[in-house]
């Protein structure tokens, strides 16, 4: 009987004890709970803005140029034109831009921002994509669009950098040599860092982007003067192409 008790009184401690010890850890368990649903609720960078300031300090799109090329567009064809319908018969969101010597003769030529504005998105995210590199611009009515520029061979600019039309960002590449060497071409109507599948039946937001350069160049096709901002950033002399 005697022992029967302290058997029992044993296990109850026991018991007790390991139930203290789950309780001592049950606190940090929560918090990272805590943590992970906090995690959750933040904005995704799908749909993060720049802060107030650094939208305030954009400057004004006031011409676009060709990203690759010459001003405008010389030395380059469209292989793809936006609207052109690839195998799976989606449409194509954006131009691929090629040297006009085709296959790999444009790999690593010089990619430039079609106007003046800030880089919202500067990464290169391998599989079919590579480098990628997205800028936004305001246009002078405050309309904000942004461009991007896809399977980049190098990255020359990074978040948060103000560029100059004009401005070297990258260079073009082939997405780890998946394709023959050339520039995915996107204008769009939104201001968010989205990157997209480059293809899609529901296109609502993007532009076609030799359309949208061609009306909002500026200039006259053979006036080829470069940013005047372009001249003044220390940057500009660290993206300068080689
Ligand atoms: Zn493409």
């Amino acid at each position: 009987m005697r022992h029967q008790i302290l058997r029992t009184g044993v296990i109850l401690f026991g018991v007790l004890f390991i139930l203290g010890v789950i309780r001592l850890f049950l606190p940090r368990f929560e918090s990272s709970l805590e943590k992970a649903a906090q995690q959750k609720l933040a904005v995704p960078f799908e749909f993060a803005l720049p802060s107030g300031w650094r939208m305030a300090a954009m400057p004004v799109a006031l011409r676009f140029d060709s990203p690759l090329g010459s001003e405008h567009g010389g030395l380059t064809y469209n292989a793809q034109p936006f609207g052109a319908r690839d195998v799976s018969s989606l449409p194509h969101l954006g131009d691929d831009l090629n040297g006009c010597y085709g296959y790999n003769s444009d790999f690593d030529d010089p990619v430039r921002a079609v106007a003046d504005g800030l880089v919202i998105y500067a990464n290169d995210v391998g599989g079919g994509w590579g480098g990628i590199v997205i800028l936004l611009h305001r246009l002078r009515d405050n309309r904000l669009v942004q461009s991007f520029y896809g399977h980049l061979n190098r990255i020359e600019t990074q978040i948060y950098d103000v560029v100059h039309r004009g401005q070297v960002i990258g260079t073009v590449g082939d997405a780890g040599g998946q394709y023959y060497a050339h520039l995915h071409f996107e204008m769009r109507a939104f201001a968010n860092p989205y990157i997209g599948a480059g293809y899609g039946e529901m296109a609502v937001g993007w532009l076609d982007p030799t359309a949208f350069i061609l009306e909002h160049r500026g200039a006259a096709q053979d006036d080829l003067i470069p940013s005047p901002g372009g001249y003044k950033l220390e940057s500009e002399k660290r993206n300068e192409f080689r």
